[in-house]
């Protein structure tokens, strides 16, 4: 057990199945024990207050105590976190759902809510003493990966499915990191990661096999019910490729709950996938004992486009815990959500966000949720990146 630092709580990394602990100390990927993913566990043996946070800085690193780095000096920040919570009121009035709201990530750097992770996994690969970072990628990772690992002098290697529209691929060269093209979905990047890593010395960040990208985005649920006035929404819906916003949101909740912070009400978790690709879907119904061999298709949400994820255990037992579900969502339905948005509350997200208000109307239609809930939708992107390919 470690002591009490100045800035991070963090005492040790924890097995996801059976619990064994790890150090923090030293470079971690996931568990050698079960092959699952690591998180952290934070000891918090001094009171933290919630009224404190009001004079922090505008970004998810004002939740230093619950995060991973031990030395200030080596966060690598391009402000991310603490984005908008919208009502979105007049879309609302029109579909009968009175407390509908969006929690808007498009405003992150790069684009999308991966700086949330990467400016958390890159800090600590600093800390840790990496000097190349490589990782798989459906797109909006990549570029986070490469803006931040450009940010702290670190090389990023970036291995993308050649299908992805160019301005993913655009974006990692501007930041200098080395873009690998590979045939097939990210299940087929992360094989060519594998192959590389064999040659070369690189740090693998792919989702949850890392165990800090997590602690980024659990930044989401700390942000969620520091804005909601520490009242948790009753339903939120989150677009799952790999899961680990919605895993990290879940943590968060847990956290917030020991510090006394929050009650024990929590949402109802509802995980949005694509059509083409709905690896939990399908295990949820039952069709499949499990995500290790599901045949996925390309998305026009790339995010999503996720055949095997590794947390999938993690995914479907907060979706059991929280009385949730799962449900795909065509490309289609995603532009007409994303238009819908755009039309009449004037954001312009990603297809991932638009799917979670089609999401929403479908489980409103078959009763699974009520329309009166306080009903938050996690938008993860920017419509931007995507335009050419949404009109
Ligand atoms: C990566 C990504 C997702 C999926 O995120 P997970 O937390 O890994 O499930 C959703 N939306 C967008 C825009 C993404 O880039």
């Amino acid at each position: 057990m470690r002591v009490v630092q100045d800035i991070s709580h963090i005492s040790y990394l924890q097995c996801s199945k059976c619990n064994q602990s790890y150090e923090v100390e030293r470079i971690n990927t996931f568990s050698t024990c079960c092959h699952k993913p690591l998180l952290a566990k934070y000891e918090f043996l001094t009171e933290i207050s919630k009224h404190e946070l009001k004079e922090r800085e505008s970004s998810m690193w004002r939740y230093f105590e619950m995060l991973p780095v031990l030395n200030k000096e080596n966060i690598i920040s391009l402000g991310e976190g603490m984005t908008p919570i919208l009502p979105l009121q007049r879309l609302g009035d029109l579909y009968g759902m009175p407390n509908l709201w969006l929690k808007d990530e498009s405003l992150n750097p790069t684009g999308s809510f991966k700086a949330r992770g990467l400016s958390m996994a890159v800090s600590k690969a600093k800390e840790l003493g990496v000097d190349t970072c490589i990782i798989p990628t459906a797109g909006n990772a990549g570029g986070a990966l490469s803006a931040y690992c450009a940010r702290a002098g670190i090389k990023a290697v970036v291995v993308m499915p050649s299908h992805t529209p160019a301005v993913f691929k655009q974006e990692c060269k501007f930041y200098d990191a080395e873009l690998i093209l590979v045939d097939g979905l990210i299940s087929d990047c992360g094989r060519k990661v594998a192959e590389i890593k064999k040659e070369r010395d690189c740090f693998d960040v792919s989702t949850l096999k890392e165990p800090y990208r997590i602690e980024g985005k659990k930044t989401m649920g700390y942000e969620i019910a520091e804005q909601g006035n520490w009242e948790l929404p009753d339903v939120i819906l989150y677009p799952t490729g790999g899961g680990t916003g919605l895993i990290g949101i879940w943590k968060a909740f847990y956290e917030m709950q020991e510090l006394g912070w929050i009650d024990d009400k929590f949402p109802k978790m509802i995980a949005v996938q694509a059509e083409n690709c709905q690896p939990i879907v399908e295990t949820l119904n039952g069709s499949q004992e499990n995500a290790r061999n599901y045949k996925g298709k390309a998305s026009l949400a790339n995010g999503l486009a996720v055949p095997n994820p590794f947390g999938e255990d993690l995914i479907l037992e907060i979706l059991q815990e929280s009385n949730g579900t799962a449900l795909g969502i065509s490309d289609m339905e995603m532009i007409n959500g994303v238009k819908d948005i755009a039309k009449h509350e004037g954001t312009l997200i990603a297809p991932e966000g638009g799917a979670l208000l089609k999401a929403a109307q479908k489980l409103i239609d078959n009763h699974f949720i009520r329309p009166d809930e306080k009903i938050l939708l996690l938008n993860t992107g920017s419509g931007y990146k995507y335009l050419e390919n949404m009109i």
